[in-house]
């Protein structure tokens, strides 16, 4: 008698050459086993294509089907317009709780795709992989020991907007999804004001995962280059030191290495300073928290942002995408221990420093790049530039042939703007927005339990100016140019102040010794490039709600000028050094009004107070929000 498992293999090879010739015009990955044709959507229609929601929902339940025990679907929420947003789950043994993984210590991998819902590469390519690690097991190493949470359709209402004119710069597929959700809110903007309901259903995501790893998966705009690959690691002065190590001197250079290995060229990220002219070099930019990478930096986790070139055709990329993924898996699991580790001092670091509150220490809130350039060898295109009589400007033409160019890249990044974090922060609590907004991103809140007036360090905002064009559906405010510390330039709109402020009952406070505390203070803190104040969230505080007639502030002038001397010389003054001031009536009247009593001394005053610690602070023992574990 044969041995079963022999008769098995009998059984699928014969089942196999049945199949070869309906076979033999696709690849011969995915046609194990069973006999089944396992190609994904897009392998079948040889890279032309890829599946709509729906179809690619039911190759997902078709892998589930065939791997009960390694594949998960989940749904994790709901679109604007009522579709179920859905994850992956791959794990070797059937174990999908994120708690119990956390206990065994398998680093989680979060692999969000299609949030850019025209820039299909990274979904295509995440179902081969997920093919591959749980049903052919070709890539089965993969989940030795980390366990891959695949957001397969991120952005799933953008991506049923599909057509073949969404992407202008991009080379296939025919056709795909728009750039943005149902409400035109671009998702990889949204992380830290979450306006969105995909966002706040990641949050609860990221919150119930806490992933050890997170892959944003996008396809550029931009330059023509050689590199079908490029991808982004951040390791600025805002990331856990370690973890920062860890991705410049493993990580970067181990994908470089084994996706170059796998037949794609692969360089991080491609940013020309000036689109027509590659000889002026690259400029780089830090990712605020605004963007997914720039978020998990907050919530100390390591990040990798892939961008496939848009002008590659869609095989070469959706093959590439899968070439990084798998190479970040490699290096996941053989390092999976360290991965681990460093992810749990980053949170015991936050919260110590928290707990520790120490005056003197400064939390980096804008990073910008450092002046000083390093050489790049960069294996651009040929081109030339000639004078365009449509645009008037200079137009550049790539040819194919590779050109090699060293040009200048910035080599880091320096602390812009830092800023001493408090012990807590309260915020009064009619802001139920702003409270709501912490309370998705996973924070701890506490409640006051009577109303509480206190002098409390928060900031005056005096100088507040607003970008003259809505961005993301908010009116947000402008921010100078970024300038070297302390400069006026990297100077913002707030200044620091001492207030006594009022805080009804409900009021929610927010320790710094907890895990995410980083976002707190990227949310509450006002010069923060994506704080509540930056996106509009406290606007209703800066504007003038009660005016003086003229007549009445002629009076009222007066009657100052009269009894205040040293008010009447710097009115003069004014009047004779500032031609603009002089010539409006308007602003001379206000002058006036702004020194009286009558002026809205709560004007421009951030309502947030910075708590030295929490002695004295009446807390609601009963309410307590729990924020993420
Ligand atoms: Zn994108």
């Amino acid at each position: 008698m044969m041995d079963p498992r022999k008769a098995l293999v009998v059984l699928a090879v014969s089942l196999v050459l049945v199949e070869l010739p309906a076979l033999s015009a696709g690849p011969k990955v995915g046609s194990l086993p069973r006999g089944e044709d396992w190609r994904t959507p897009t392998e079948r229609a040889e890279y032309r294509t890829t599946p709509r929601y729906d179809e690619t929902m039911a190759y997902l339940r078709r892998l589930a089907a065939a791997a009960p025990r390694q594949l998960k679907l989940e749904t994790f929420g709901v679109t604007g317009e009522g579709r179920d947003l859905y994850v992956a789950i791959a794990s070797k043994d059937g174990v999908f709780e994120p708690i119990t993984l956390h206990r065994a210590k398998r680093p989680i991998v979060l692999i969000q795709n299609s949030i850019h819902a025209g820039e299909m590469d990274g979904k295509d390519s995440c179902l081969a992989l997920l093919r591959d690690m749980v049903v052919t097991r070709e890539k089965a190493s993969l989940l030795e020991r980390a366990v891959v949470v695949v957001i397969p359709i991120y952005n799933a209402d953008g991506h049923e907007r599909f057509g073949p004119h969404n992407r202008i710069n991009q080379n296939g597929p025919e056709e795909a999804g728009w750039r943005t959700q149902s409400r035109n809110l671009n998702l990889n903007r949204d992380y830290m004001k979450a306006d969105a309901p995909e966002t706040r259903a990641f949050l609860k995501l990221w919150n119930r995962w806490l992933p050890d790893f997170f892959v944003d998966d996008h396809v550029t705009d931009g330059a023509d280059f050689v590199y079908d690959t490029t991808y982004s690691l951040d390791s600025g002065p805002d990331v856990f030191p370690a973890l920062a190590a860890l991705q410049r001197d493993v990580l970067g250079p181990r994908l470089e290495r084994s996706v170059a290995d796998a037949g794609h060229p692969i360089a991080p990220f491609i940013a020309l300073k000036d689109d027509a002219d590659p000889s002026q070099g690259m400029v780089t930019w830090p990712s605020t928290p605004r963007y997914s990478t720039g978020y998990v930096i907050l919530q100390n986790r390591p990040g990798l942002l892939v961008e496939m070139h848009m002008l590659k055709d869609y095989r070469s990329r959706v093959t590439g995408n899968y070439e990084v993924l798998r190479a970040l898996l490699e290096v996941v699991n053989r390092d999976a221990d360290a991965l681990v580790t460093m992810n749990r001092d980053a949170d015991a670091a936050t919260v110590a420093a928290g707990r520790r509150h120490d005056p003197a220490a400064r939390f980096p809130l804008r990073l910008e790049a450092e002046s000083a350039t390093e050489t790049f060898r960069f294996q651009g295109r040929s081109y030339r530039r000639t004078p365009s009589e449509v645009s008037g400007a200079l137009r550049i033409e790539y040819g194919d042939a590779p050109a090699l160019m060293d040009v200048r890249r910035p080599s880091s990044f320096r602390v812009a703007y830092a800023v001493a974090p408090p012990a807590a922060y309260i915020v009064p609590a009619q802001w139920t927005s702003v409270i709501d907004v912490l309370a998705f991103h996973g924070l701890r809140l506490r409640r006051t339990s009577r109303p509480w007036a206190a002098e409390v360090e928060t900031y005056r905002c005096d100088e507040v100016k607003w970008l003259d064009r809505p961005f993301e559906g908010r009116q947000v405010l402008f921010r100078p140019q970024e300038g070297p510390p302390g400069s006026e330039a990297s100077r913002g709109a707030c200044e620091p102040a001492k207030e006594t402020l009022s805080f009804p009952r409900g009021s929610a406070v927010i320790p710094l010794d907890q895990r995410a505390a980083k976002v707190a203070i990227h949310f509450l803190e006002p010069e923060g490039p994506d704080s509540a104040v930056a996106w509009g969230f406290f606007n209703a505080v800066f504007e003038q709600k009660e005016y003086g007639e003229a007549y009445v502030l002629e009076k009222l002038a007066r009657d100052m000028l009269e009894k205040d001397p040293r008010l009447k010389e710097e009115f003069e003054r004014k009047l004779a050094e500032d031609r603009d001031f002089a010539a409006s009536p308007a602003t001379r009247l206000d002058f006036f009004y702004r020194r009286s009593p009558w002026w809205d001394s709560r004007m421009g005053l951030y309502p947030v107070g910075r708590l030295a610690s929490l002695e004295g602070v009446p807390l609601d023992p009963e309410r307590q929000e729990p924020g993420a574990p």
